[in-house]
């Protein structure tokens, strides 16, 4: 068997893509919001069922700069989870706040609603949660909070393009909701983001942020970044979105396979997609209980690297325990979060995947658990 990653980019017809090539090639317009950029951000728009959307060169700059459009003043607490990539995490530090990490419900893994209230003091601004794996957040407990204490909501909802949650897009919770189209997403445009939200003038401060706070041809009023996505990259984004519905139907088809072949063992928890929820199935993360299972987690991912199989540790370590944040944040104040991040494996999943690899992947680590 070769190598299996955990995940593999889907790519569009090559023609079709090509084709467009041959018109930057002609027009020579190859940034700066140009041709591509317009239909790409205008066809989101309408498959994210939202009315405000941004496009940015990344998902991480989509988030640092949403976060720097609400202009908090530095110290700022923003209630978060340390269970997430670094991006999260390290989009609040860089804009100088300071975050607060709240534990994780230990049965969809994003913030435990319930432990968020205890942790909201003066200075706290916002909730910045994460739809971890697409599972979608507590989020109506969410806006209640937000509600009542003046809260922004900033969703990093880089695992949950094209989802749905009681039939409504996550595009549209809270006050902005961020999207990462990176090439290890279950949508991607090579490298790429968005940011969608609910206050038009948003808008205007995002576009402003991505192009270095330009305000015209002989003013820059703003401290902005640059952030803008090309032109190849919109086109991406424009080919590979055609094929989405295909690519998650295919993926729903590994999802289940992996569940017939894992419901029921003892001692693994495997991800159940709530009937609210309509899922991009981006990941399959199984937690393994050592002391009813009969394997760590590290043994599970050693024995799957030993057949080629590359398995991730996601997430792990959890972002309140990594090296740059030593002394400053403690993984122990959240708990759950660290358990989960000791026993959680997401397994390979993408459309390309065969059915018998599924089943190979499921046989090694019944071996490993000694239930063959
Ligand atoms: C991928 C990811 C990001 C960052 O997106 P990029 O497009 O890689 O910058 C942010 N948050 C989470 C949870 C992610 O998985």
């Amino acid at each position: 068997m070769s190598d299996i990653f955990v995940t593999q980019p889907s790519m569009p017809d090559f023609d079709e893509y090509t084709e467009i090539l041959k018109n930057l090639w002609q027009t020579k317009y190859l940034t700066n919001m140009g041709k591509y950029h317009k239909i790409f951000q205008d066809r989101l728009r309408d498959f994210l069922e939202t009315d405000n959307i941004e496009l940015f060169v990344n998902g991480h700059m989509a988030i640092e700069l949403s976060l720097q459009a609400f202009n908090f003043p530095p110290g700022t607490e923003i209630i978060t989870t340390p269970f997430t990539f670094a991006s999260t995490t390290h989009a609040i530090v860089r804009n100088n706040l300071k975050p607060v990490f709240c534990d994780i419900d230990p049965e969809n893994f994003t913030l435990d609603a319930g432990k968020i209230e205890n942790l909201i003091t003066k200075k706290t601004a916002a909730i910045m949660p994460v739809h971890v794996y697409g599972n979608i957040c507590a989020v109506e407990k969410i806006s209640v909070l937000a509600e009542k204490y003046n809260l922004k909501i900033i969703y990093d909802a880089a695992h949950a393009f094209g989802e749905k949650y009681k039939g409504k897009s996550v595009a549209n919770f809270g006050d902005v909701s961020c999207f990462s189209f990176h090439s290890t997403k279950v949508f991607h445009s090579i490298e790429g983001g968005a940011a969608c939200f609910r206050d038009k003038k948003s808008g205007r401060k995002l576009y402003h942020l991505k192009n270095f706070g330009i305000s015209g041809p002989e003013n820059v009023d703003g401290i902005g970044a640059n952030a803008k996505m090309n032109e190849f990259c919109a086109a991406m984004g424009i080919c590979n979105l055609k094929n989405f519905e295909r690519d998650i139907s295919a993926r729903e088809k590994i999802y289940r396979r992996y569940i017939e072949n894992l419901d029921g063992i003892a001692g693994l928890k495997l991800n159940f997609i709530p009937a609210e929820v309509k899922s991009n199935y981006g990941y399959f993360p199984v937690i393994f209980n050592p002391e009813i299972c009969g394997a760590t987690r590290d043994k599970v991912f050693a024995d799957l690297e030993n057949i080629g199989v590359h398995a991730r540790k996601y997430f792990y370590p959890l972002t309140n325990a990594f090296d740059c944040y030593k002394g400053i944040f403690n993984p122990k104040d959240t708990p759950t979060a660290l358990k989960i991040s000791d026993r959680v494996l997401t397994l390979p999943i993408y459309p390309n995947l065969p059915e018998e690899t599924v089943d190979k992947i499921c046989e090694e680590i019944r071996r490993t658990l000694g239930k063959l």
